[in-house]
């Protein structure tokens, strides 16, 4: 077994799979941690060793704090993983169709990271307990509540939005990041 250090190449994607402890970029396989590389049976290459801290890999589950919103594309900033805190810096690219309708900026939303291929944090908010876990009026900033499966109202000024909302949003609000651990 060898040992590898984050950032080292590992192998390339037309001899291996990328697997858990790796990331792509340009075909190549790298490690994004400091530990042992291994081929598992299905020729997927894995690095068995402690995972860095604020540094998200494929299957984790982070917060995103939306920056910018398109017709199909979001993009944030990772500011939880695995219900963490982190200064991670890393930016996460959302594919979503209609995506204008259903996100704003400055929306919280959980999502799960599918993919580190080229340095991208490609995130997924497919599944009931993924989507926008909190957000306010874009109307007049104020407080919202749940109005339907996929819709908020303000109570404030009692415009109705859509929202692409998990169904933990309103119970997963501000307290609950607040109680996710600080590192
Ligand atoms: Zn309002």
């Amino acid at each position: 077994m060898k040992l590898v250090t984050p950032g080292e190449r590992v192998g390339v994607i037309e001899e291996y799979e990328p697997g858990e402890g790796t990331y792509v970029v340009d075909g190549v396989i790298y490690s994004s941690r400091l530990g042992f590389v291994e081929v598992d049976k299905e020729r997927r290459i894995v690095v068995k060793g402690k995972r860095l801290v604020g540094v998200p890999e494929v299957g984790d589950e982070v917060i995103v704090k939306t920056t910018l919103v398109q017709r199909n594309i979001v993009n944030g900033v990772i500011i939880f993983i695995n219900g963490v805190e982190v200064d991670s810096c890393f930016v996460a690219l959302l594919l979503l169709r209609g995506a204008q309708k259903k996100i704003f900026v400055g929306d919280l939303i959980r999502a799960r990271v599918i993919s580190r291929a080229n340095g991208v944090v490609h995130v997924s908010v497919r599944g009931p307990e993924m989507g926008v876990v909190q957000t306010v009026c874009n109307h007049c900033g104020g407080k919202v509540v749940r109005y339907r499966a996929n819709a908020v109202k303000c109570v404030e000024c009692g415009a109705v939005e859509e929202r692409l909302l998990s169904k933990e949003f309103g119970r997963f609000d501000l307290p609950v990041l607040k109680a996710y651990k600080r590192i």
